[in-house]
């Protein structure tokens, strides 16, 4: 099977054990492959058809397998970046449901900063415009808003990987990661 994505594609980096290491793009896959760093998947067919600027046509595979082991990094825990809220919240507005895109989604301090409510995991939940004037300064009691999903955590860094990689998602994955 191949695809043709107009976009500039990310590419499944899985370790030599198949566990997930990350997404990357797909010109490091590319160097990668031409150093023999990583392979294509045995038997895996789906790839992604790259116009390179002289016009000729290169063949990416959406996932590559590392040759040799790396260790995985200690872990560490993630930042609290708008993108890993993101990624945490399932790209959903923490009050209502509603989807949410990363250029355009607001970040709500549950525990408003004007009461003191500081910028941590346990505070900030990402919501959709319509819903974070609702609550403005406001305590969740004083709006009369619930948190869809209790109160937010900390997430680990895998849990980040994987929502990131479904956000992008291609079924041919499914390989090595689940859909949901
Ligand atoms: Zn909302």
């Amino acid at each position: 099977m191949s695809s043709t994505n107009p976009r500039l594609p990310k590419i499944l980096y899985l370790n030599k054990d198949h566990s997930l290491i990350g997404l990357i793009p797909w010109q490091r896959a590319v160097s990668m492959l031409l150093n023999e760093k990583v392979i294509q998947p045995h038997g895996y067919e789906d790839v992604i058809q790259i116009r390179l600027p002289h016009g000729k046509v290169f063949p990416v595979p959406t996932a590559v397998i590392l040759v040799d082991f790396k260790k995985p990094r200690r872990k560490i825990k993630p930042v609290c970046t708008p993108r890993n809220i993101f990624f945490r919240d399932k790209g959903e507005c923490q009050y209502c449901g509603t989807p949410l895109r990363r250029n355009t989604m607001t970040l709500d301090h549950v525990v408003p900063k004007l009461s003191g409510g500081r910028h941590h995991w346990g505070n900030i939940v990402a919501c959709c415009h319509e819903c974070n004037t609702k609550k403005g300064s406001k305590s969740l009691q004083q709006a009369g808003m619930k948190l869809r999903n209790g109160p937010p955590v900390a997430p680990s860094i895998d849990s980040i990987k994987l929502a990131e990689c479904r956000s992008v998602w291609n079924e041919n994955w499914i390989w090595w990661i689940s859909s949901n």
